[in-house]
């Protein structure tokens, strides 16, 4: 047996970064940054005022000082002349600070009769002026790799970039395989199940940014498997779903083989989780999964998102571990590392579920976090810290 780090090594071998494409700003947020992206412009592109208020000389500014009011600058029209001595424009915020002003006294501590204005209350020392380059300057750059959050996106929009250059996304080839599966919506014989997930690893994967197709479950047989294999033509990865140990159904490593896959199998220290298939078909990598639902879910946590996260050109691929007290003790553990399906609560403390079983999608759904026990680790006690990763 080698261990999960071992495994996710080989795993990682067959994954590499994919290549950048340009996609419109609308389109960019949490794909990953392929290539830096400097600011095409300063922000804000002049001194600006903060406030409403009035422009006036900085020098000027104390409490019962007069002004005449000579114009008016507003976002998007600037005053065109110059701020002289005792002199003020009406400005707003957004404007273009007016040649000759450097504060800005806010209109609250301001009154104004006519076109003189009195500043009537103590103006502080803060000018009010956000200065031209304050958020970024030309050139500035948002860096690669990183996945676009909502406020980068925000960011490149204000850099003027309107098209951005984000990693292609993977697309996997999912395969289901055995006789027993059906569609979900589909009217199940009597010994058949619905093709569960298959579903879950679609959208665990597309979550992280992969373009995922879902091909006709494959029966088992060689001529079945064979055909949905060839269905899988221009993907970055294949992933089958059961059929992957040595039982007598179990046809996917059979079949690989016959297409010209090196393939190996790794039986991986780890629960939930079988003897894991990997290899590669030219460019396109193959992870054969263990079919019983949870399995296939926990190996799409650990090792499919790593492989996901490489091709996407991240640089931090795993899964964040984490760490928190346990709510109840929990017994010594076997040889192999342990994903408990576990609830963090909301008073921080974790607590396995009792039902631990590999085909349990019930207890996966309310689970959300896996609660990590290395090989051996003795009994543990009620608020002895472990280690967990969210789900
Ligand atoms: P296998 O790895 O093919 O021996 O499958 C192990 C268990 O997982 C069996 O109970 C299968 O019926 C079940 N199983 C396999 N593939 C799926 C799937 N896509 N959805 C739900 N259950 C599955
Ligand atoms: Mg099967």
């Amino acid at each position: 047996m080698i261990s999960v780090n071992e495994a996710l090594a080989h795993l990682l071998e067959l994954a590499s970064p994919l290549e950048a494409e340009m996609v419109p700003l609308a389109e960019a947020a949490g794909r990953v940054l392929a290539r830096d992206v400097p600011a095409r412009r300063d922000q804000p592109p002049f001194s600006a005022s903060a406030m409403d208020g009035y422009a006036v000389k900085g020098a000027e500014v104390e409490l019962h000082a007069m002004f005449k009011v000579i114009g008016e600058a507003a976002a998007g029209h600037r005053f065109d002349g110059v701020v002289g001595a005792g002199q003020a424009v009406r400005i707003f915020t957004g404007a273009p600070i007016p040649e000759g002003a450097g504060f800005v006294v806010i209109q609250e501590d301001v009154t104004r009769k006519g076109n003189l204005i009195t500043i009537t209350d103590e103006p502080g020392d803060g000018d009010n002026i956000r200065p031209r380059g304050g958020d970024f300057f030309d050139g500035d750059t948002v860096s690669a790799p990183r996945r676009l959050t909502p406020s980068d996106i925000a960011l490149l929009a204000a850099m003027n970039i309107a098209e951005v250059p984000v990693t292609r996304r993977p697309d996997i080839a999912l395969i289901s395989t055995g006789d027993e599966l059906v569609m979900p919506g589909s009217t199940p014989g009597p010994d058949q199940i619905i093709a569960s997930n298959t579903f879950g690893l679609k959208a665990l994967l597309e979550s992280l940014g992969a373009h995922v197709r879902i091909l006709p479950i494959a029966r088992d047989t060689i001529g079945s498997l064979t055909t949905a294999f060839s269905l899988t033509s221009g993907a970055d990865l294949v992933v089958t779903i059961g059929g992957a140990s040595v039982g007598d159904h179990d046809l996917v490593g059979e079949v690989a083989h016959n297409l010209g896959m090196e393939r190996s199998f790794y039986k991986v220290a780890m629960r939930p989780g079988k003897p894991l298939m990997a290899g590669r078909m030219g460019q396109t990598a193959m992870v054969g999964l263990p079919g019983n639902p949870v399995s296939a879910m926990v190996c799409g946590h650990i090792f499919l998102e790593p492989m996901v996260r490489t091709m996407l050109g991240e640089k931090s691929i795993q899964p964040r571990r984490l760490e928190a007290p346990l709510a109840a003790p929990l017994a010594q553990n076997g040889p192999r590392e342990h994903y408990m399906r576990a609830e963090l609560q909301d008073d921080g403390q974790i607590r396995a579920f009792d039902r631990q079983d590999s085909s349990l999608l019930s207890v996966l759904a309310k689970a959300n976090a896996l609660l990590i026990r290395p090989p051996h680790d003795p009994a543990r006690d009620a608020n002895e810290t472990v280690s967990y990763i969210r789900i």
